[in-house]
């Protein structure tokens, strides 16, 4: 577990994040590395209508020193992509063929449709 979260809402563990899709730094616009827009459709954000996904640290090249940066995302995309990565991850996931109840992974997707689906 990277220790780069912030102290703020709650941290999306990395392997959640990762199901989710969230876009490489270089993929993205300055506005979305800032949280001011979505990582993903690019929608302009409020505070009531933004998810935090953590404040992140990517090396960039050469000699420059790391890059923070605190990707959002609005709740319609969140829940999309919570929605589908349930589907995707659960029937590859030993723990939740197990006991779904028992899966971090799927716990988090499944609080993130609850929270953001309208
Ligand atoms: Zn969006
Ligand atoms: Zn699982």
């Amino acid at each position: 577990m990277p220790s780069t979260s912030v102290s703020t809402g709650h941290p999306i563990p990395a392997p959640v994040l990762e199901i989710l899709g969230l876009p490489s730094l270089d993929d993205l616009a300055d506005d979305q590395t800032r949280g001011a827009t979505c990582v993903w459709c690019q929608v302009r954000l409020t505070a009531e209508t933004a998810v935090d996904l953590g404040e992140h640290l990517s090396p960039l090249p050469g000699t420059a020193p790391p890059m923070h940066w605190f990707p959002r995302a609005c709740r319609k995309d969140t829940a999309d992509r919570a929605h589908r990565g349930l589907f995707t991850h659960a029937p590859m996931c030993e723990q939740c063929t197990d006991d779904p109840g028992g899966c971090e992974i799927s716990r988090w997707l499944y609080r993130l449709v609850r929270e953001n689906r309208r």
